[in-house]
């Protein structure tokens, strides 16, 4: 794929986090990578939707800097930097402030296997990361909540879980294109949905799946002997 087309592509999938009703003005923004050529594309910030062009995502290579392109890269760029540096699989990136997943970010909380809606797409909890300190928000902010979700992920694997809710603020989800990003974050969007509601119902006492419950819904898909995709 070249570079026009690569701009085509995140330029559709920004647009379809609006049309899936998970970005509002300009909180959010979706980046692809080309690992080949070692570049990034990458929404402009601060530009409406309504007057965005494909022509306009901004180019810049590993470090950040802009190569192609007149208008500036997402403030949020140095976050996805860190995510493509150490997370090798992932081949596009979404973030929003989608109000379910940002609700269980600004509390803080882990968004628990309620049910195998949840299991059949992240291996266990959406990890929230911990809060930065003032220091790390003071200085080099973006590449630190980078970092701190890049140390969250050393017990974790970046490929059964490709969702993280950034503490106090909304989700980040990947996937191995920036369609595949996309698509996690609208059903993260719903399984956060579906947490609040189940956990509101008899007190917050409702149960977590079981463990087995949860390995066997997400091992069927995509285990070593998976079984639940049609065969041709
Ligand atoms: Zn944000």
């Amino acid at each position: 794929m070249n570079l026009a087309e690569l701009k085509k592509q995140v330029y559709d999938c920004n647009l379809e986090l609006v049309r899936r009703g998970l970005v509002i003005y300009t909180w959010g923004n979706v980046s692809a990578i080309d690992r080949g050529n070692g570049l990034v594309v990458i929404k402009p910030k601060g530009i409406e939707y309504n007057l965005l062009t494909a022509d306009d995502m901004a180019v810049t290579d590993l470090d950040g800097n802009l190569v192609e392109g007149s208008l500036l890269p997402s403030v949020d760029l140095d976050i996805h930097l860190e995510l493509y540096k150490k997370f090798p699989n992932a081949g596009g990136i979404a973030h929003t402030h989608s109000t379910w997943a940002t609700a269980w970010a600004q509390a803080g909380v882990d968004i628990p296997v309620m049910g195998t809606t949840h299991a059949d797409h992240f291996y266990g909890p959406i990890p929230c990361v911990r809060q930065l300190s003032r220091e790390e928000v003071e200085h080099d902010y973006e590449r630190n909540l980078g970092r701190v979700i890049v140390e969250r992920f050393e017990a974790i694997d970046p490929v059964s879980m490709c969702a993280v809710l950034a503490p106090g603020h909304g989700p980040f989800t990947w996937g191995s294109s920036p369609e595949e990003a996309v698509e996690h974050s609208v059903i993260l969007e719903e399984l956060a949905r579906m947490a609040k509601l189940s956990a509101d119902i008899n007190g917050g006492k409702a149960p977590v799946l079981p463990e087995y419950m949860a390995e066997k819904h997400y091992m069927r898909k995509f285990g070593p002997e998976a079984y639940f995709y049609q065969k041709r």
